[in-house]
């Protein structure tokens, strides 16, 4: 048999796979891939009901339902004061995870170079790489995940392209600082390139922070690319329904990409986000309000089982430095061990690393209720230290 493409077939089945096929054949507690276990929001799932039953279930526009469109562009207004022209400037999408591939595909050519920050989610390089872009990591540095002019200034060349900026960032929790968010807009201006913006989690941000898009700074509305995502927005990860915010000069090829991926999105579920997207204020608050407390209750639960918790300032995600446990093995042989003796998963931040890892950390995820973390903080604890 004649084998796959060479780039894809250098990748394995995704970890999140991997770890959540492992959870339920131990009948472990899945705290790997990030999933809530709560049902979402009661009324955008009965706009879905209703749109589904009611409304038509042909292809919508490609560029997407304009109800939702205009949704999109009223979100951007509300909470970050930009103003969207929805009928140009909006693209609906398959998830973010359409998003992402119809923006590199759309708008990288062969050797062009994209600058990206490892840890990175899993979905970006193969993408880039499919696309012909040449990537050019930035390491960030533990525990706060920070970096500086120096490692910018080694990443950019000029035939830097684009740069893709995961804020918050899966899977380290991080949220880039107003500073770090200049830096990167100074060198995006100095060379004259564009900036992909993942902010799925925009509305999970914790401790008071403020999220800010890229996309605000000034000189950057019209070389960025926002993503969001109604899966993390609304708690229904499985809806996979996205949305791109950029200037037409720069949607333009991207559209171009995304009608020959998926073309559209179900038009029920565009019309459930939609009417979501236009929630009060007390919905988006009590989002990041509870998943802030559920953060508190894990990073509790695994301190008490001797795990060393970093900060996690946003995301779903917290980390965790597992070798006080006195675990001798990689982060992959840690979580196999979890999954598999203490009856929890986790997910190696090996994965989200191109080239050689930090040792000794894992991902936990914490939007699960409260009575699941803690049978999962307690069977660490019995786990690790006997008690
Ligand atoms: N980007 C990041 C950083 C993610 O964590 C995820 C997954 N949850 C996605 C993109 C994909 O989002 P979606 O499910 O909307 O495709
Ligand atoms: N984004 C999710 C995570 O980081 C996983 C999505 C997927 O399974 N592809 O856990």
């Amino acid at each position: 048999m004649k084998p796959g493409n060479e780039i894809l077939s250098g990748y394995g089945t995704t970890v999140f796979e991997v770890f959540s096929r492992l959870a339920a054949e131990a009948g472990a507690i899945n705290l790997g891939q990030g999933f809530p276990d709560d049902r979402g929001p009661p009324d955008v799932l009965a706009e879905a009901v209703r749109a589904l039953e009611q409304d038509s279930n042909q292809y919508p526009s490609m560029m997407g339902l304009p109800a939702l469109r205009q949704a999109v562009a009223g979100h951007g207004r509300r909470f970050y004061g930009l103003e969207v022209d929805w009928q140009r400037e909006v693209l609906v999408t398959s998830g973010a995870t359409e998003a992402l591939a119809a923006c590199l595909l759309g708008l990288i050519r062969p050797g062009d170079e994209v600058v990206l920050f490892e840890p990175l989610y899993d979905s970006y390089l193969p993408i880039v790489r499919l696309a012909g872009g040449i990537p050019r990591l930035v390491s960030l540095r533990p525990p706060d995940w920070s970096f500086g002019r120096a490692e910018l200034a080694a990443a950019f060349s000029p035939r830097t392209r684009l740069v893709l900026v995961n804020d918050p960032l899966n899977p380290v929790a991080k949220v880039f600082t107003a500073r770090e968010l200049a830096l990167i807009a100074e060198f995006v201006l100095a060379h004259d390139a564009f900036i992909v913006c993942d902010e799925v989690y925009e509305h999970l941000v914790f401790d008071g922070r403020r999220h800010i898009p890229l996309i605000t700074l000034p000189g950057l509305r019209d070389r960025c690319l926002k993503i969001g995502s109604a899966g993390k927005t609304f708690s229904l990860t499985g809806w996979k329904v996205g949305y791109i915010t950029a200037a037409p000069a720069l949607l333009q090829p991207v559209a171009r990409a995304h009608q020959f991926l998926t073309f559209t999105t179900p038009p029920n579920l565009q019309t459930a986000v939609a009417f979501g997207l236009a929630k009060d204020d007390a919905y988006y608050l009590g989002l990041a309000a509870g998943m802030q407390a559920r953060r508190d209750r894990l990073a509790a639960g695994l301190a008490a089982a001797g795990l060393t918790v970093l900060p996690s300032a946003g995301s779903y995600f917290i980390i965790a430095d597992y070798r006080a446990t006195g675990f001798a093995g990689d982060d992959v042989a840690f979580c196999r061990h979890l999954t598999l003796e203490a009856g929890v998963a986790a997910i190696p931040v090996s994965a989200f690393y191109a080239g050689t890892p930090r040792s000794g950390c894992v991902r936990f995820c914490f939007c699960k209720t409260g009575a699941v973390l803690d049978e999962a903080s307690a069977r660490l604890t019995r786990h690790f230290t006997g008690r």
